[in-house]
């Protein structure tokens, strides 16, 4: 699939990555394959809901068919296997998908339902046989079909299932001794049956990880400034107002913070533009190490400017996070001859401590922060100044 602006996303992102690298053994890098699967599991929620229904009506037709059609004692039998063992466990199935908590097991449920069926409609067709009954093996074919294209598996369960289910029919009719020719042609179809239900569970898994990437990466467009990785000004605005509320509501303190790259551009004139993105790569690199607590972000607030919110720290815990970021970018040793706080790329912060307060807004904390950068730029940069609450 080709994905138009490309070059407007963070070259860094995950999903623009596995986009490029391609993913044709339909699997992801690192975590992406984790959030995938919990995609994939909400996507075909719905879709997997609806197909045990089905199948425990379709069931429900096979159970009136049999009960009319069979003689005893194979009537009993098959009654059994299909009223004992494939409705439970397609209803239990069904009322599984309604539990959030087991949203991550939902393959792993479905794949068992789906092997279950397979191998009881094989041994149903066993017991047929057996009683000299002549019930046709399509069967085996519907829940095949089913499996591999109403049920939301993945291509890996689903594959599996479908050649396990294959092989048990295969050898239930060996065992009891069914003519070759008529084996043969039966094993023939099924096989064939798989096949298209591999290469067409095969393409929809595909197209279900292409819209995955494309997704993540429309997200990333929206969300992340495409030099740094960083988030952008509106999502951190975004954010910042969950922990600001937050804060309000739990009486807890927060930290907003502004920095700003020293003398940068001097240093875009001296070493040239691209040496400049570079620089704001690394530097961006070492403020977002420093907030990794779930209510914590930082920003690209535009140009060289950077702007941060921490939650329910102490300030002096605080400070001594500013100071690694500080000291951080300090020590990336980037050389800057032109700059007059020091031989090397520094970063001056402004931080606003401060509880939030219902007359108080985050544009207040942005602003006091702004000021205390001020103050850190006028007492010759490469510092954190604090201001409290006073607004
Ligand atoms: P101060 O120490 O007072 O902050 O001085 P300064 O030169 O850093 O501040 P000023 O606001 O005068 O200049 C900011 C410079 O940042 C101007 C611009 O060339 C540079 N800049 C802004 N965005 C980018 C960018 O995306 N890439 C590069 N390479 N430079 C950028
Ligand atoms: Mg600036
Ligand atoms: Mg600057």
């Amino acid at each position: 699939m080709k994905l138009p602006h490309l070059e407007w996303a963070n070259q860094d992102s995950p999903y623009l990555q596995q986009h490029q690298l391609g993913f044709r053994s339909l699997s992801f890098d690192g975590e992406l394959e984790a959030s995938f699967k919990r995609y994939h599991a909400n996507v075909f929620l719905i879709r997997m809901r609806w197909a045990l229904l089905v199948a425990m009506l379709l069931a429900l037709v096979f159970v009136v068919l049999d009960a009319f059609n069979m003689p005893d004692p194979l009537r009993g039998r098959v009654l059994a296997v299909r009223l004992g063992v494939m409705q439970p466990m397609l209803l239990l199935a069904w009322l599984a998908t309604y539990r959030t908590g087991l949203r991550d097991y939902l393959q792993v449920i479905g794949g068992l339902v789906a092997l279950l069926s397979g191998l009881s409609v094989a041994g149903v067709i066993g017991l047929a046989r057996y009683h000299a009954f002549p019930l046709p093996y399509e069967g085996i074919i519907l829940v095949t079909v089913f499996f591999y294209f109403l049920t939301g598996l993945r291509f890996s369960t689903a594959v599996l299932c479908g050649w396990i289910t294959l092989l048990a029919y295969v050898s239930v009719e060996l065992s009891l001794g069914f003519s070759s020719e008529m084996l043969v042609s039966n094993t023939l179809f099924l096989l064939l049956a798989n096949v298209i239900g591999s290469v067409g569970c095969y393409s929809l898994e595909y197209a279900t990880r292409q819209n995955f990437l494309a997704q993540g990466l429309l997200q990333d467009l929206a969300e992340k400034d495409f030099l740094t990785g960083l988030l952008n000004r509106r999502a951190f605005t975004e954010r910042a107002e969950l922990c600001w509320r937050q804060a309000l509501r739990e009486k807890r303190p927060v930290g907003v913070v502004m920095m700003d790259v020293d003398f940068f551009k001097r240093y875009n004139d001296h070493y040239g533009h691209a040496a400049g993105d570079d620089a704001l790569r690394k530097v961006a690199h070492v403020i977002g190490e420093h907030a990794r607590r779930p209510l914590d972000c930082t920003a690209r607030y535009g140009g060289e400017e950077f702007v941060g919110i921490w939650y329910g720290l102490t300030e002096e815990q605080l400070l001594v996070i500013l100071e690694g970021i500080r000291s951080g970018i300090e020590g990336l040793s980037l050389s800057h001859e032109n700059s007059e706080a020091a031989k090397v790329v520094t970063l001056s912060i402004g931080l606003a401590y401060l509880a939030p307060q219902p007359q108080r807004s985050l544009e207040d904390a942005l602003r006091l922060a702004d000021v205390a950068l001020y103050l850190a730029k006028e007492q010759g940069r490469n510092r954190v100044v604090a201001k409290k609450q006073a607004i």
